[in-house]
């Protein structure tokens, strides 16, 4: 068997578990897992540095997940932007297919926790079907999405029957896959699946680093694998309290990242899922954020703050304001060190 199907096989999932290698309350563990599975991972498992640090926060079932009330289970209604189960077409241009709703563990902020492990439920085929039809009949679709869940958690015949299938429809120009495994699972990374994906150039990937303790000498190995596939990386990072909050420690992941061949992406305001409360940053504070790693680091090191807003509203960017002041043609700008700049624009 190979390497990441045993780490899949041997996650942690109860209490009792978890109790021989973390410091954790079992009781509390416990009511938190009847409501909300765990799954963890040994590798990521063995990133954690003591209790209650960013990859622990990330995994380990927390009281408040269930104290906390606040939230909807489906904030952006997906649902909605569904012609059927599996796919979400949301923007006219491109879908997201969602062909797993397993993952190599389970985040505790993740946004679509109302899904993770009801059912192990990978896409059937008719539904495959379905989408590629779907798909076909949309001329206007260049842009597919392959997530999950993880998608990586299947194996390389399936997720190439998947790619090669999309692959065929002349006017689908990209594919994209979402996946936590080079962050979460980087032994899921092998030659034979790099030597896949290579085949169905151009792949955009992009992973989910969070935190910079999650850049090792693994996840390092797997980017560098797929980066020298030809696959263009790009990473999601979620802005989580507690966990990456602040500029110094996002400059240090993001700058890390760029030494792996890994652009970052997006960086999400936490939807507001029920369970996740706890995770919650202002969009005030994570302006504030962005506007101390503007002009600071590589503008290569920036990713795009965005909100998903509720009610299928969609991805929508938050940039900190530079212009103080417009009148006429005269605009008045504070630069990223706070200074003052005039400019007058063409008439
Ligand atoms: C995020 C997302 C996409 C891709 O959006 P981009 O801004 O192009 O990265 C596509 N479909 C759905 C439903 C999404 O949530
Ligand atoms: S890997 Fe992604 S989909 Fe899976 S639990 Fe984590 S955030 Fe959710």
């Amino acid at each position: 068997m190979e390497k990441w199907k045993k780490i899949l096989n041997s996650c942690i999932s109860d209490s009792a578990t978890l109790s021989k290698y973390l410091d954790i309350n079992k009781e509390e563990a416990d009511e938190v897992i009847a409501k909300y599975p765990m799954r963890i991972n040994t590798y990521y498992l063995s990133l954690i540095k003591g209790k209650g640090d960013p990859i622990w926060k990330q995994c380990v079932p927390d009281a408040l997940e269930i104290k906390v009330q606040t939230g909807k289970r489906d904030p952006l209604l997906e649902k909605n932007h569904s012609p059927f189960d599996g796919l979400v077409h949301r923007y006219k241009d491109r879908v997201l297919l969602i062909v797993s709703d397993m993952c190599a563990g389970y985040c505790r902020f993740c946004t679509r926790k109302r899904m993770l492990g009801t059912r192990e439920n990978v896409l059937q085929e008719k539904i495959f079907l379905k989408a590629l039809q779907y798909i076909k009949q949309h001329k206007e679709i260049r842009d597919v999405v392959i997530s999950g869940g993880d998608p990586l958690v299947l194996d390389d015949n399936k997720l190439e029957h998947y790619i090669k299938n999309i692959k065929k429809i002349k006017h689908v120009e990209i594919i994209r896959i979402d996946s936590r495994t080079p962050c979460f699972l980087p032994q899921r990374i092998t030659p034979q699946l790099c030597e896949m994906l290579k085949k169905y150039s151009p792949i955009y990937f992009n992973t989910h680093f969070n935190h910079f303790q999650e850049i090792t000498r693994e996840s390092r190995k797997a980017c560098k694998m797929l980066a020298e596939s030809g696959i263009v990386l790009g990473n999601q990072t979620v802005l989580l309290a507690g966990v990456n909050d602040n500029a110094e420690t996002l400059k240090k992941l993001f700058e890390g990242l760029l030494t792996m061949c890994v652009r970052p992406y997006y960086m999400y305001i936490p939807d507001a899922v029920k369970g996740t409360y706890h995770f919650r940053v202002s969009i005030a504070k994570a302006v504030r954020i962005m506007k101390k790693l503007i002009g600071h680091t590589s503008g290569l090191a920036i990713p795009h703050l965005v909100i998903d807003l509720k009610y299928g509203g969609g991805k929508t960017p938050l940039l900190p304001n530079y212009i103080i002041k417009h009148k006429g043609k005269r605009y008045t700008f504070k630069n990223f060190e706070n200074e003052k700049f005039y400019y007058a624009d063409i008439s």
